[in-house]
Parts: structure tokens; sequence; C-alpha cells
């Protein structure tokens, strides 16, 4: 896992960064290279994910450099190593407010303050609920949101798997490794997934299809015995019995506590083509900015273009 040390947690105080970036995925951490490898000294603030979505995938088959993939895990670890060896000092801390009226801007953590010359936002994204009574209270009693995590304990298992995304099916695969059958539910009888993963779902023997159809209860009391299903086609209503509820149904960036101060689309922060968001001196990157491409590679590149755009800015600026 994600090497800790060195982590500052220094309480209540405010203290000064040339860049400061929120978040600590792909997006974020590239950033801090880049900027580090400027002798920007940047600051990365982890928020409660190190390395991101990505670090919650068991392998990464298609980011460039890894002919025979890599872990998650191990990726975002490589990442911050990386970052870290220039200098970027990456802070196990959580950004809850920021103030982008002028410079420097506030950031407001659970650990204190920073202000900071030029902001990097790469929050990143959450994964979506279904929204059905029962997913709430299951929560943790068989209803998940990362086979990575939680797939051990169903071994020997039935489980269901929510989507029909290249999460959904990727997730799903690796669940067969454990569950004795993982049954891929989708709203539609197309999969939105990748060729491959298609391929490799469709020919392995665990997993099962329920095509044209939506959860509408997740039932069970200690834990998950059944979903009630709908199929949207015909309205025909049943019972599917279940051990355990995994749902991959997209994501929402994290961007609520830059509502109102940036510019955004459909709930993402609007960049340019250089990473620049509507106020000078603020770049996002990766998935809170990105509703299109959502890949490691496509978020670590957008990461590295906002570091080099800031650093022109602050070039320019004097800082
Ligand atoms: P996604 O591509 O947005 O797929 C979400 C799936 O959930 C879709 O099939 C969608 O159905 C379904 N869905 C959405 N809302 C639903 C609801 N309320 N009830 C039931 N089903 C619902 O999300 P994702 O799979 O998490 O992927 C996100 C991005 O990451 C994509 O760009 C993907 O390519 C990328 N990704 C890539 C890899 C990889 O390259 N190996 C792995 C994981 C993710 P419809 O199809 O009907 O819309």
């Amino acid at each position: 896992m994600f090497n800790l040390s060195g982590l500052s947690t220094s309480k209540a105080e405010s203290r000064h960064a040339k860049v400061l970036v929120l978040g600590a995925g792909p997006a974020g951490l590239s950033a801090a290279l880049y900027a580090a490898r400027a002798e920007l000294a940047p600051v990365v603030l982890t928020g409660t994910q190190i390395g991101g979505q990505a670090a919650l995938t068991h392998t990464i088959e298609n980011y460039p450099g890894f002919p025979e993939g890599v872990g998650g895990s191990e990726l975002g670890d490589l990442f911050q190593k990386q970052a870290e060896r220039f200098g970027a000092l990456v802070e196990f801390d959580s950004a809850h407010r920021v103030d982008l009226s002028r410079r420097p801007f506030k950031v407001f953590t659970d650990n204190g303050e920073f202000t900071a010359d030029s902001l990097i936002l790469a929050t990143g994204a959450s994964p979506n609920h279904l929204g059905v009574p029962g997913e709430v209270e299951l929560t943790g009693k068989g209803v998940s949101y990362c086979g990575t995590c939680d797939g051990w304990f169903f071994k020997d298992r039935k489980v269901v798997v929510v989507g029909g995304g290249d999460s959904a099916l990727e997730e799903g695969l690796f669940l067969t490794r454990f569950a004795t059958s993982v049954t891929i539910i989708h709203r539609r009888d197309e999969l939105r997934a990748g060729a491959i993963l298609q391929t490799r779902a469709k020919e392995n023997l665990k997993v099962d299809f329920i095509w044209d159809t939506v959860i509408t209860e997740i039932v069970g009391t200690e834990k998950v015995t059944e979903v009630r299903l709908k199929n949207v086609k015909t309205g025909k209503e049943s019972s599917f019995p279940t051990d355990g509820v995994f749902v991959f149904i997209g994501h929402t960036p994290n961007t609520q506590m830059f509502e109102g101060q940036l510019e955004m689309e459909g709930g993402y922060i609007k960049v340019n083509d250089r990473m620049h968001t509507s106020v000078p001196g603020v770049y996002a990157s990766g998935e809170t900015a990105d509703s299109h491409f959502k890949q490691v590679v496509t978020s670590a590149g957008m990461g590295a273009a906002a570091a080099i755009e800031a650093t022109r800015f602050l070039e320019q600026e004097g800082d």
C-alpha cells in the first residue's frame, strides 16, 4: 500500500504553497511531479483516497509502460514516490472549502488552512448510488462499490453486479476469482464496455447477464439475501437471490466545493484545452474536469498539462 511516512498532520495552522494540488489520484500526483520538477515544491492534499479511484482497481492493463499490467495501488504508490523524489510534499489532509475570490487563494482543510499562489484541482469522482430501498442500510453488509476492496468477502458466494460499462465488467471479472457466480444486471441489452472486456465476460463461465433490467430494492436484514428486479421492457417484476450487490453505474465529480466560484458544466469544472478554469491561476484535471475520457493515462496527462500551465502562470506573475 501507500507509503504514508513523512506525512505531516500538523493542526490548525495556516501555511503557504506556491502550488497546492487537491487530490492524489493520477491527475493530482502527475501534476505534483511536474510542479516538483519545476522546483515549485508543490503540496498535495490527498483527500480520503490516496491514489484515487485507480488505487481501488486490482490490475490496470492500459497504462503505458506496464506490458503485463500493474496493480492500481502499486501504480498510485509509484506516482507518489516519483513526485516526492523531486520535492512534492504529500499530506494526508482533506480540503472542505475554498476561497478563489482573490490571490493568494485560500483552502480550508481538516487540519488547518492553506494559502496558495496557484491551485490544481484534481479531486476526482465518487461512485454513483442506485438510490433504491435497502441500499444505504445494507452498504457494508453485502452492498459494495469496490470489487477489489470487498471481493474476498464473497468467497464461494453468489453476487450480482449492476451496470454495463468498463467498471462493471472489469470488476465483475475480478469477482469471479472469489464468487461462485457473477450475474451482471444491465438496464439495456447492449453493453457500454470496451470490446476486450465484453469478450472476456461473455466467455467466462461464471458470468451471466440479466438484460433490460433494473434493481428496485435490495432485501436483507443483517446481510443481503436477494434483489427485487424489474424488466424495463415488459414491466415484469421478480426476485433474485444473492449474497452481494456490486454497483458500478458511473461516477459524480467531486466538485461541490467549487460551485459558485468556478464555471461548471454538468457538474464538471469547465476547463479549456490548457486546463485553465474560469479563474486565472486555478487549473483542473482528471475526472473533476473530464466528462469524456476518464482513463488513468488521460487524467495523468491532464495533471501534467495543468502543472505546466501553473508554472507558466507563476513565472508571468513573478511569484
Ligand atoms: P460508465 O461508462 O458511465 O457506465 C455506467 C454504466 O452504468 C452504464 O452501462 C449505464 O447504463 C449504467 N447505469 C448508469 N446509471 C444507472 C442506473 N441508475 N441504474 C442502472 N444502471 C445505470 O461508468 P464506468 O463503467 O464506471 O466507467 C467510467 C469511465 O471510466 C469510462 O470512461 C470507462 O471507459 C473508464 N474505465 C475504463 C476502464 C478500463 O479502461 N479498463 C475501467 C474502468 C473504467 P447505460 O449503458 O444504459 O448508460
